[in-house]
């Protein structure tokens, strides 16, 4: 409740975000006595923040084929390789990196463990990749023989797979899988029905055709408007019961697959709904103006889809999960 209260005002959770939703978790759950000890108070406290090291250069949607390893040595193991897109690594104090621990002789999903990473340590490089609107929200990762020690290993060697499976569905099924425009669509009824007209709207936006402002807020708009709103709901109760699922316990990876291709589909469509609705453009400019929240939603709305797994896996998983494939 919460974090849906935190994400519907659009407040600014992006640092300590991960933390919250997913790595708290998997240490509560799967961490040693020591990393449970010495980090969770920090997440709780919100000042220790974390990363999701998953995807490689050469490896996104297809995460067991990832080429970071793993090395034993007497004090721990030591890492190498790459990660990209680690959303926040350049805040994070810690990143929960999934990594290649079998040999050759391990099978594709035997051969991989979760480890807890120091991001202070020499040997990780962290490098900015910049996004559509010039953001740094990204990055790259290098790891040039990076010491972990034992008991920052998730769960046990080689369970790897069951641990990153289990952590996508807390990933997956929250509200920032269907709330992300949900502050520009409140933005945008507040300026529509302050007074059952659009005159408040074009007097928002300082514009001069009276005739159109004068236009009633009509029935095909209240329909839209109305439409959207009751996708909202759904997604809310679907949520909201996996939420209960997980909380006693359950891998309930498949609902949470459905959760995140509907509310990512709701996410995308809310600002090119407003297309028909708004009789302005979407534009950056004006940093707290309605137009540059719209356009801002606009140039973030392609990723909405593709972050935390693709529509294309998740309804591949979705399908494996009705018996269809
Ligand atoms: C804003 C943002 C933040 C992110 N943050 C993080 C992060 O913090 N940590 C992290 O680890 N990753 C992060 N990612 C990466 C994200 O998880 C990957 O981009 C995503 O999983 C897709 O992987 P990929 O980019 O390698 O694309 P690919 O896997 O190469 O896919 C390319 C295209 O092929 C399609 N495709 C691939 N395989 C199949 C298949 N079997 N069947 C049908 N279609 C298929 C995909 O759907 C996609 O359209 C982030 C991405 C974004 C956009």
């Amino acid at each position: 409740m919460v974090v849906e209260e935190l994400l519907a005002a659009g407040a600014p959770v992006g640092a300590h975000w991960v933390a919250d939703r997913q790595s708290g978790y998997q240490i509560l759950r799967h961490g040693s006595e020591r990393a449970r000890s010495t980090i969770l108070p920090r997440i709780a406290a919100g000042t220790c923040f974390f990363g999701i090291g998953m995807s490689e250069p050469d490896s996104g949607s297809d995460l067991a084929a990832v080429r970071s390893r793993a090395r034993k040595t007497e004090d721990g193991w030591r890492i190498s390789g790459s990660k990209v897109w680690t959303s926040g690594a350049h805040h994070a104090h810690y990143l929960i990196a999934l990594v290649r621990t079998g040999g050759a002789e391990a099978q594709r999903h035997g051969g991989l463990t979760q480890f807890i990473i120091d991001t202070t340590q020499p040997g990780i490089d962290i490098r900015p990749i910049h996004n559509l609107y010039g953001g740094h929200d990204f990055n790259q990762i290098s790891f040039d023989d990076c010491w972990v020690p034992d008991d920052m290993m998730i769960g046990q060697e080689g369970s790897g797979w069951d641990m990153v499976t289990g952590e996508l569905a807390f990933e997956r099924s929250g509200p920032d899988r269907f709330l992300t425009s949900f502050p520009l669509l409140r933005q945008v009824l507040g300026a529509l029905t302050q007074d059952g007209s659009t005159r408040v709207l074009h007097e928002h936006l300082g514009h001069a055709d009276h005739d159109q402002a004068e236009r009633a807020f009509d029935h095909q708009e209240a329909a839209a408007i109305g439409r959207l709103l009751s996708h909202l709901m759904a997604l809310r109760s679907m949520s909201t019961s996996i939420a209960g699922m997980l909380e006693q316990g359950a891998q309930p990876v498949v609902e949470a697959a459905l959760v995140k291709d509907l509310g990512t589909a709701f996410e995308r469509e809310v600002p090119e709904r407003l297309r028909s609705l708004l009789p302005m453009e979407a534009m950056l400019g004006d940093e707290h103006g309605l137009s540059h929240h719209w356009g801002m939603t606009m140039l973030q709305s392609p990723s909405f889809t593709l972050r935390g797994g693709t529509r294309e896996i998740l309804r591949g998983m979705i399908a494996r999960g009705l018996g269809l494939r």
